[in-house]
Parts: C-alpha cells; sequence; structure tokens
C-alpha cells in the first residue's frame, strides 16, 4: 500500500471523544470523556495511548483525561493556562502550547487552532480555575494525512485559512446547537474547510444537542451532503 493511502482509523467514543489510531499505529485520544451517556462499551481506560489532545478546559472535554494520562504516561497537548491545571493534578507529560503553535510528537503534527467558546475549568459543577481559551487542533499524521477537530466553537471566519493553510482531509465538527454551532452553521464551516470527509459531535449526549448528521447533509451544497460520515460510537471508520 502506498505510504500516502495508510488508513487513519477513527472511533467516536460519543460527544467529541475519538481514539485515532494514525497510520503509523500511534494511538490518539481527542477530548476523552470516556464516561459519557452514548460511550460505547469496551473502551478500556487502561488502553495503550500516545497522545491526548484537550480542546479545553470544561468538564465534558477533559473528561477522564488526568486519569487515563497517568495510567498511560501519554504526552497531553492543551492550550497553557489548562496545561498547568494539568500539571497541578499530576499529569506529568502535559505540554503547554497555544493557537498558532505546532508541535511534533512521535512524528505526528499537532497545530493548535482558533475555537469561539467559553474555557473556564469546571469539576463537580463549580469553576476551579480560568482555562485560558478554547482552541481546536488539526493533525498532520506521518504520511501527511491531515484531520482537523474543531473543539466546541461557534462558526468563525477564519476557518477558511484553516482551510487554506491545514487543508484538513477529515473535519470533526460539533453540530448540536446549543452550547456549539448546529448544523446550519456547520454547514457553513463546510463551506470554508472544504473537507472530504465530514463527520458531526457533539450531538445526541443529552437531548438538547438536538443536531444531527441528517440535518447537516440537509444544508449542505449538494455536492458535500455525500462527504458526510455518521460514525456509531464504538465502530471504527478507516478512511
Ligand atoms: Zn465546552
Amino acid at each position: 500500500m502506498a505510504r500516502s493511502k495508510q488508513p487513519i482509523k477513527i472511533t467516536w467514543l460519543g460527544h467529541s471523544a475519538f481514539h485515532i489510531e494514525s497510520p503509523g499505529g500511534k494511538s490518539i485520544l481527542i477530548d476523552p470523556w470516556i464516561d459519557n451517556p452514548k460511550a460505547p462499551a469496551g473502551f478500556s481506560k487502561d488502553a495503550k495511548v500516545d497522545l491526548i489532545l484537550i480542546s479545553h478546559g470544561h468538564s465534558d472535554h477533559i473528561g477522564n483525561a488526568v486519569e487515563i494520562a497517568r495510567k498511560s504516561n501519554a504526552n497531553v497537548l492543551a492550550i497553557f493556562e489548562l496545561y498547568l491545571y494539568l500539571r497541578s493534578q499530576g499529569v506529568q507529560n502535559a505540554i503547554g502550547m497555544n493557537k498558532g503553535g505546532t508541535i511534533e510528537v512521535d512524528g505526528i503534527h499537532v497545530s493548535m487552532v482558533d475555537a469561539k467558546h467559553s474555557c473556564d475549568i469546571d469539576v463537580n459543577g463549580s469553576v476551579v480555575a480560568a482555562g485560558g481559551e478554547a482552541a481546536g487542533f488539526v493533525i498532520r499524521f506521518e504520511n501527511g494525512r491531515s484531520l482537523y477537530h474543531a473543539g466546541d466553537t461557534s462558526l468563525f471566519g477564519d476557518m477558511k485559512f484553516i482551510g487554506k493553510l491545514y487543508a484538513p482531509e477529515i473535519a470533526l465538527l460539533p453540530i448540536g446547537d446549543l452550547y456549539t454551532m448546529g448544523p446550519r452553521e456547520a454547514a457553513m464551516a463546510c463551506e470554508l474547510l472544504k473537507p472530504k470527509t465530514i463527520i458531526g459531535m457533539h450531538y445526541g449526549t443529552y437531548p438538547v444537542l438536538s443536531g444531527t448528521p441528517q440535518m447537516l447533509k440537509r444544508y449542505l451544497h449538494t455536492k458535500m451532503k455525500n462527504r458526510v460520515v455518521e460514525l456509531t460510537p464504538g465502530v471504527v471508520f478507516a478512511c
């Protein structure tokens, strides 16, 4: 198989949590709230994890990151203020970064990009620390292919530059509405980003997160409708 065609294996763990196996076999977790109501049975918090990305300080995104990071010794990437919090929680391998920056970890390049959302760190219903700002990530895998996880965000015009600069082939976009973009806003985000594969997230966890991939398709241009892939939590999607 040509190196550039080696698959990216994406498993939705419910909400905004994803497990990704890179083409080079690295195990990556994004926003690992493994205890979410839609999480599939069978994903072990003891799994081998090389890298954890956390988009912002809300508890539905930090999720089980501290516990998993302590067990796995995975590198954890987060915005600087969230990194300080993670260090205070005993996460030794946390790495602070900020928007516009790119870091290489084990041959995988991760760029932190903007997101428009609140981000204070909440634990058990109270804000415990300031979280800096909410962010998104673009991952460039070992074979040059790329994926964008938007975190929690509204639509914003600079997504156009994320599309232009990083050309993410796969976009993971919140579509649930209320706390993030809904399907209509996400459809416009797709016009700015021009991804080949579009995956909705942050929907269906609770009834209030009411946007769906079907609704997203309705708002998309005809030529983009068939790019939407509806994932089932726990089922690997290789692309
Ligand atoms: Zn949030």
